[in-house]
């Protein structure tokens, strides 16, 4: 095992792409399951918190330490097992998905509801509930995890399979390893659309969905059993650019409406509004002139099929925008290179905060499909008024944008928060979600409190509890610590 005890041999520790800076006393980087526990088991009876670090491309501050140890997976990242029959792959979370996929792909098998950023590691994925570029086919990668194992904060490891362990409606009542569990869920219900706000929570849930999303609050996930998908032969990806924003949404409108039929529909379907593409046209001078862009990939699954889908998208596409306008990839070169530019457009906010030492405001909301359109209409007004630069884009498939600021001083940055508290608070009115994807961390708190009141944040204080009693795991992650040793004695 690594143990760094200096801090300059550790300061990128102390960060993730939400730029919050945080402070530990030590970095565990273990090479063996058993040194997890030994240091949980240790930890746990020093009472000295851990904060669990993945590849720190989280958005929310999340494995941002702010006091104690830090405990980076990144040396448990072999793959255990892959059975191409069954499509499975046991493998530890340390790996990053670009290695994930890389292996997978050798046995014709693809991990489909790949998060967009390759870096991330799945254990990092998993504790945020992640979802990909392919989320409107594939939702989020909940949906494929069918066993996790876990190391408590006492030390002790165990195995979490899907459809083992079920709630009595709200009660749970089982025995995990030597430990047995008895106690009641908060009485929230996660809501019915694209959400990491929370613990996800229903009725008569299975136990592996509580760990799904919990961001290193309840325990260390060590390792996960994954359902997979055969590679797709192939596919159609296209960027469509249009010259007025309401034929895009027209467009799009059209295309959600493929899927509530039943008939084939993309996996991915992005948005990119005009101030996006003007912040990617210093990188893609080619962008044409136009005012916004919709990434979708469509899956094809024989090449009978093959002419059947390119004539229905051509002559769909030519009813809101023009064939010219569009960027087509039927190969893989070309299907990386559009990727690269969706993926671009993240990395460059983040870039852009960096150089001008500024955090990140910026929504993570999604809003059930009917209030879509007064989301956005609520984006863009409120925008005009900021006079702060702004990019809005997106998984628009699942009414889902990112809205992100780009305030160059502390001035605007202040300013923006403001009318990102705007957003929040319509969305939650919608009833939308504050975090459909990225999870709370450190930073979105606040909104997690006005999503779901105190009383249900003093609940989930106390479910961490019955998992972690010593309260060493992710402090200030979800909910403030406060809020645990309020309840210290209840
Ligand atoms: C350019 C870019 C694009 C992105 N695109 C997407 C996207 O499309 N979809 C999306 O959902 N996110 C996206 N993200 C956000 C980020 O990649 C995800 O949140 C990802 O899940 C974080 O993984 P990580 O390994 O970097 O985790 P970290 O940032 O290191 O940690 C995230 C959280 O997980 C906890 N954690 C980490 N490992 C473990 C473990 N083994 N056990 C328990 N808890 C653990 C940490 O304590 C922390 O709370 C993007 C980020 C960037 C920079």
């Amino acid at each position: 095992m690594i143990v760094k005890e200096k801090k300059q041999d550790f300061l990128s520790y102390l960060e993730d792409t939400s730029n919050l800076k945080g402070k530990a006393r030590v970095l565990f980087i273990p090479e063996e399951e058993k040194e997890v526990s030994s240091i949980l088991s240790q930890a746990s009876r020093q009472r000295l918190p851990v904060t669990f670090s993945g590849a720190g491309t989280g958005t929310t501050g999340g494995r941002v330490p702010l006091e104690g140890a830090i405990l980076s997976l990144e040396r448990l990242n072999k793959i255990i097992d892959i059975d191409p029959k069954k499509k499975i792959a046991r493998v530890q979370a340390g790996i990053t998905l670009e290695s994930l996929e890389k292996e997978v792909n050798k046995y014709s098998l693809s991990f489909r509801a790949l998060p967009t950023e390759p870096l991330a590691f799945l254990g990092g994925v998993i504790s945020t509930s992640a979802s990909g570029v392919r989320g409107f086919k594939y939702s989020s990668v909940r949906k494929y995890v069918r066993r996790i194992k876990v190391v408590l904060s006492n030390g002790e490891i165990v195995e979490i399979p899907r459809g083992k362990f079920f709630a009595n409606r709200r009660r749970f009542d089982f025995t995990l390893g030597k430990l047995k569990f008895k106690f009641n869920l908060p009485t929230y219900t996660s809501p019915q659309i694209k959400s990491s706000a929370g613990y996800y929570l229903r009725d008569n849930m299975d136990l592996i969905d509580l760990f799904i999303g919990q961001e290193g609050t309840l325990g260390c996930i060590l390792e996960a059993e994954l359902s997979l998908q055969e590679i797709v032969p192939d596919y159609f990806d296209c960027l469509v650019f249009f010259d007025r924003e309401e034929s895009a949404l027209n467009f799009v409108e059209e295309v959600k409406a493929l899927k509530k039929r039943g008939s084939f529909y993309p996996c991915a379907l992005e948005y990119f509004d005009r101030n996006s593409l003007d912040f990617l046209r210093e990188d893609y001078p080619s962008i044409p002139s136009g005012n916004c862009g919709v990434y979708l990939e469509q899956e094809i699954s024989s090449s009978r099929e093959k002419s059947k889908v390119l004539d229905y998208w051509c002559s769909l596409i030519e009813n809101y925008s023009s064939l010219d306008k569009c960027w087509f990839a039927e190969d893989k070169k070309n299907k990386e290179k559009l990727l690269g530019f969706r993926h671009k457009l993240p990395q460059k906010i983040n870039e852009f905060l960096r150089r001008h030492h500024q955090k990140k405001s910026a929504t993570d909301i999604a809003v059930p499909s009917q209030h879509f359109r007064e989301m956005y209409n609520f984006y863009e007004e409120k925008a005009k008024t900021s006079q702060i630069n702004y990019v809005n884009f997106g998984h628009i498939g699942e009414n889902h944008l990112h809205f992100n600021f780009l305030p160059k001083n502390s001035e605007e940055s202040f300013k923006a928060k403001g009318y990102i508290w705007e957003f929040i608070r319509k969305a939650l009115s919608l009833g939308g979600t504050v975090s459909a994807e990225h999870g709370i961390g450190k930073i979105k708190k606040p909104y997690l409190e006005i999503m779901y009141g105190k009383t249900h944040l003093k609940e989930m204080a106390l479910l961490k509890k019955v998992f972690d009693p010593s309260c060493i795991l992710g402090l200030d992650n979800i909910f403030s610590r406060k809020l645990l040793f309020e309840n210290k004695n209840s």
